[in-house]
């Protein structure tokens, strides 16, 4: 290797403009000129010698490019032009203005069905339009973590100010649902991030203002909002931690509505949760808690839903006749997880608890992914939903849990024509994915990984009540999942052992005549 490195000092000696102490030109010069016969042999080697830095090509706009200079494909660079020397004073870089230019979607025609339904469709949390919206796009989501409250420059008050605008976009979004004749909508458990946790937990009086605009605007237009609190909301569960911090959440959903100045339309959804070895046991807790520990406030806007691993509608509806509590049934889940009763006696039962306690009836639907075959494949929601069910009752009202979110809801408008549409507003579907794949982990546990943020409330006790969720195998997409569910269930080789538990778990399904 030595006389490479002597070749090269050489080159380098040869083109050294300055700083360097050059060896004697004729002493080295005859080496060199053996070494090479062209001038990029002599690149190559001065290549492995020289501080290289690429030309800097600039692009910015200026009076050569709008004449067409840049017409050709852009300039490949002189890559390695030689540069020993001090770099020259840095031109002042100016970037290229982007043209915004309206993008026009291709959207398909659809098959278009007929329906007596005449209820409200809406969707959860999110609108995907106004999400993308730039520089300042609309949602209702925004959050931090703790460690980002702990910092001296940041602390509740930053926690709080997002809150506050998650709390203002809700009014935004309010205003586009009208504008596209939806008018329902889930609002995000994310809005005030940290409301409901034990230590860093507050009151949302300070945003009264923004909750107030935006419940006076719903009840302007008639739209309903609801709430589904995420799954570590387990009422049943046997840790008392769990139970307290649930009731916690409640208590924060409750006030959120309360600020609002919203009836008793706008209820809180939860699932019974996990099984915990014994389903009755379990319900019976739930009871006691729901006699005991709730306030009349939680009750009267408390809904059951049933779900597609541990409880069915035929297992919850004792429960809700007795406790007076009406039952939102998901078609998707009852579909995974059915109940013995047929649909239609199902729903004329269910529809009298909300109509004994004067709340309009609600009921949830999504589709599975063409092609799922397993229960985990099952219980993935495809981007939209081609058809409503054949049984649905004319007047209630539903939520379509689907991944387009708004454009879903407006997919079933074009197909049953229900309401006119605004064409820009419209978006296509994105082709589905065919199983198996990445959306589900090797037991099927969890869809894609989601770009979510922390959610973070009650942490001590959520983590418990993430283990009862992992443990129930509630782990569904249209409850916000904190991150720390997302890792848990789809942490691969990492992943920590309450997925054992899950195994476990479905095995006590088994015996409890659960699904799996
Ligand atoms: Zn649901």
């Amino acid at each position: 290797m030595a006389p490479k490195r002597k070749r090269t000092s050489t080159l380098s000696a040869i083109t050294d403009s300055g700083g360097h102490e050059p060896s004697p030109p004729l002493a080295v010069l005859p080496t060199g000129m053996a070494l090479v016969s062209t001038p990029e042999e002599a690149g190559v080697l001065i290549r492995r010698s020289s501080t290289r830095r690429k030309k800097v090509v600039d692009y910015a706009e200026d009076k050569s490019q709008e004449d067409g200079a840049l017409d050709g494909p852009l300039t490949e660079l002189e890559e390695d032009e030689l540069v020993d020397e001090e770099p020259a004073p840095k031109k002042k870089r100016r970037t290229r203005k982007k043209v915004v230019e309206p993008v026009i979607y291709d959207i398909p025609p659809v098959d278009t069905k007929e329906t007596s339904f005449k209820g409200r469709l809406g969707y959860a949390c999110l609108n995907t339009v106004l999400r993308a919206v730039k520089p300042d796009p609309v949602f209702c989501s925004r959050t931090l973590r703790i460690d980002t409250i702990l910092k001296p420059d940041h602390g509740m008050d930053y926690c709080k100010e997002l809150g506050r605008k998650n709390a203002e976009d809700l009014s935004r979004l309010i205003q586009w649902n009208e504008e596209n004749s939806i008018r329902f909508l889930r609002v995000s458990s994310e809005m005030f991030p940290f409301a409901s946790h034990q230590e860093y937990g507050y009151s949302l009086d300070y945003a009264e203002k923004e909750l107030k605009a935006a419940g006076d605007l719903a009840r302007k237009y008639g739209h309903r909002l609801t709430s589904h609190p995420g799954q570590f909301t387990q009422l049943g569960s046997p840790r008392d931690a769990v139970v307290t911090s649930a009731i916690r959440e409640l208590e924060y959903h409750c006030q959120m509505f309360r600020l609002m100045g919203l009836d008793q339309d706008s209820i809180m959804i939860i699932h019974m949760g996990g099984v915990f070895g014994d389903k009755q046991a379990t319900i019976e807790r739930f009871k006691e808690t729901y006699r005991t520990r709730l306030t009349d406030d939680i009750r009267a806007r408390l809904v059951l839903e049933n779900d597609e691993m541990c409880y069915n509608a035929d297992d919850l509806l004792p429960v809700c006749e007795e406790l007076n509590i009406p039952l939102v049934f998901d078609y998707h889940h009852n579909w995974i997880y059915p109940s013995v009763k047929p649909i239609p006696e199902l729903i004329a039962q269910i529809n009298a608890i909300w109509h004994r306690k004067g709340i309009k009836p609600k009921q949830h639907l999504s589709e599975p992914c063409p092609g799922a075959e397993t229960v985990m494949e099952k219980r993935k929601h495809a981007d939209r939903c081609k058809a409503l069910p054949p049984d649905l009752p004319d007047d209630m009202d539903l939520m379509i849990e689907a991944k387009d979110k708004e454009q879903a809801v407006l997919h079933l408008y074009r197909i049953y024509d229900l309401h006119p549409v605004i064409h820009e507003n419209l978006r296509p579907e994105k082709p589905s994915k065919p199983f198996p794949c990445a959306c589900l982990d090797e037991d099927g546990l969890t869809t894609a990984p989601r770009r979510r943020k922390t959610k973070g409330k009650g942490k001590a006790a959520v983590d418990d009540g993430v283990a009862d969720a992992v443990e129930s195998g509630l782990v569904d997409e249209d409850v916000e999942t904190p991150k720390t569910v997302q890792v848990m269930v789809s942490g691969g080789k990492s992943r920590p052992k309450s997925t054992s538990k899950a195994r476990t778990s479905k095995k006590d399904q088994k015996k409890d005549g659960g699904p799996l």
